[in-house]
């Protein structure tokens, strides 16, 4: 159910998936909605009222990748968060490796595969 009008405006989300915004413009500062997107920042303070929704919804996302996992309401976003997460320890377990300190790197692996099975599960 697309309701595209000549205000729909496509975008990337962070997850590199196509995404469309009922694009608005800020008043004051000409900032627009996807460019928020884009950019996650607004141009001034009138802006934090007229995109009071849409930035409440990236502050959660954002909360999420701080939060526990299971915290995160939306599927979607958590997996994203969990996919990130495998990444930044494959890379610490990397290092570990590397340093020989392979206490760390299996605590590591460890963490690794239980990000795994919830992405999975
Ligand atoms: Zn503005």
């Amino acid at each position: 159910m697309f309701d595209f009008n000549a205000n729909t405006k496509f975008v990337f989300d962070d997850n590199d998936n196509f995404n469309y915004v009922q694009e608005r413009t800020c008043p004051r500062c000409k900032t627009t909605l996807s460019e928020f997107y884009r950019t996650n920042s607004v141009g001034c303070a009138n802006c934090y009222k007229f995109f009071e929704e849409e930035i409440r919804t990236v502050l959660l996302k954002q909360q999420g990748a701080m939060n526990h996992v299971g915290k995160v309401s939306t599927k979607h976003i958590s997996k994203v968060k969990i996919k990130e997460q495998i990444e930044q320890l494959e890379q610490e377990k990397n290092e570990a490796a590397k340093d020989e300190d392979f206490m760390r790197a299996e605590i590591l692996k460890n963490k690794i595969e239980k990000l795994r099975g919830e992405l999975n599960g």
